[in-house]
């Protein structure tokens, strides 16, 4: 029977943040382990893992491993996970193909482009004719080197990523139809001269809705095996940085190039609709509270967790606190402030200042005085198809501190908020709350949207700002719109 590969290196690398991403960031699964934790996701891996019964090969399982999206990756972890897959691969029994999720917007100390560079090592070692479809994020910034290296690119369709499972299921179809020699994949780049807002990420609103209706609609021409529509990450300020276009087909480079730039002009043709206009902290706090639809959620966007961010902004609680709103729950990385809940202990009154320690871009500590009602280890399950695709969750040493009638919950590990569980278990209804501030751009939404009364995107500053004119970018190609 046919033996597959899986394995995974996943991380989205903010370079205008200065906290590297090294290996105590990472988190892996090993081989022993990899079917078990990821089989019941909603991730690409579990994809990989399912295919196996319905197209009929078996796995080999290498590892995964995974950062919470930050600085660049440190050479040393990088050169070590790269080293552990080529290792794995070459110990394997005859296996006749790798199936790899990879995110796309990896930037490393020495590799701008370390997705690009995983494949290089990868075709270094097993050569050229090694069949390896690689899944990436739909955040990806795709590069020349990974279309070269790959021998089929499979992106996610959602944003928020809701279809990585799916995803993955096509990457195992499309790798057996190789193996049986259904298919000769060739595939085409293309990449409009811009840079696409994080505000227009969301694939069910336009203008990505009729792009990427055009890409599926491609999908349904059998000479056609996938029209990808990567978004881009714009928060890398690296060469491939922007939106991508990459179309595979059957042995028909022409096909593959025209639809690619077809798709392409799509996208540049709309960048006039792309303006980008909301309100700061002082007016959503005000409308916030004015507003009769609950809950109301802040999205503070200078601070995507998701995004790289450090997750202890304090404008919006600033704010909140400053315009005396009541009825909101916010969530602060802040593992000193957990240690001084820990220390006064469950009924404890605590008097804290909480949020902006990780660096100067984020707003100062916030006084807060209150009771501490819960300590927490922050573990939570997700059963649910949402952003990520991830099962288990773990946002650390997790404490609630109830200010007046309004909660705020201190964390130990940074968590981005793609899921529900991330506040009821900690005994926290969000529906009940009259406000919830999430640090976040786009994701959140597969979680939140469904419980919104209204969504307040909120323009603050920080390492995820939603206006790219906030950054210095170097290494970008120019020109480049919006910058230029
Ligand atoms: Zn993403």
């Amino acid at each position: 029977m046919t033996r597959l590969a899986i394995a995974g290196i996943m991380h989205e690398s903010n370079t205008f943040s200065d906290t590297p991403t090294d290996a105590a960031a990472f988190s892996q699964t090993h081989a022993s382990n990899m079917i078990k934790r990821w089989e019941e996701a909603h991730h690409e891996l579990s994809g990989f893992i399912q295919g196996a019964t319905q197209y009929d090969y078996t796995i080999y399982p290498t590892f995964m491993a995974t950062a919470t999206p930050a600085g660049r990756v440190t050479d040393d972890v990088f050169d070590r996970m790269t080293e552990m897959l080529i290792q794995h691969l070459k110990a394997a029994p005859k296996h006749e193909g790798l199936l790899l999720a990879l995110h796309g917007a990896m930037v490393v100390e020495s590799y701008p482009d370390g997705d690009g560079e995983v494949l290089r090592r990868l075709r270094d070692a097993f050569g050229s004719d090694f069949p390896i479809v690689v899944t990436l994020d739909q955040h990806a910034n795709v590069s020349e080197q990974m279309v070269d290296k790959s021998t089929a690119l499979v992106i996610y369709k959602t944003t928020p990523h809701i279809d990585q499972r799916q995803r993955g299921r096509q990457a195992a179809e499309l790798m057996m139809r190789i193996l049986r020699e259904e298919i000769t994949p060739t595939q085409a780049l293309a990449k409009p001269p811009m840079l696409l807002n994080i505000l227009y990420h969301v694939t069910s609103a336009p203008p990505m809705v009729p792009i990427l209706n055009a890409a599926k609609q491609l999908e349904e021409d059998p000479n056609i095996l996938v029209a990808n529509v990567a978004l881009g990450y714009p928060y890398a300020d690296v060469h491939e940085a922007g939106p991508a276009f990459v179309v595979v087909t059957d042995d028909d480079p022409q096909l593959a190039q025209m639809e690619a730039d077809r798709l392409s002009d799509m996208l540049w043709n709309a960048r006039g609709q792309l303006t980008v206009d909301l309100p700061n902290a002082a007016q959503a706090v005000e409308q916030a509270i004015h507003s009769e639809k609950h809950p109301v959620i802040l999205v503070e966007m200078g601070d995507n967790i998701g995004g790289g961010s450090p997750g202890d902004s304090t404008f919006i609680l600033a704010e909140l606190q400053r315009q005396g709103a009541s009825g909101f729950v916010g969530v602060i990385h802040d593992p000193e402030a957990v240690q001084s809940c820990i220390q006064a202990g469950v009924g404890g009154r605590v008097s804290l200042e909480v949020g902006g320690k990780a660096d100067n871009l984020h707003g100062d500590p916030v006084s807060i005085h209150g009771d501490v009602r819960l300590i927490h280890d922050g573990r939570y399950i997700e059963t649910q198809p949402r952003h990520g695709g991830q099962r288990y969750h773990d946002q650390g040493l997790t404490a609630v501190v109830v200010v007046g009638d309004s909660l705020v919950a201190l964390t130990s590990l940074r968590q981005p908020p793609f899921s529900l569980q991330q506040l009821y278990s900690l005994g926290i209804d969000p529906t009940e709350m009259r406000m919830i501030v999430v640090k976040a751009a786009v994701a959140y939404r597969a979680a939140y949207e469904p419980i919104a009364g209204q969504i307040i995107e909120v323009d603050t500053p920080g390492l995820t700002a939603v206006n790219p004119l906030h950054f210095e970018y170097q290494n970008v190609r120019r020109p480049l719109f919006p910058l230029d």
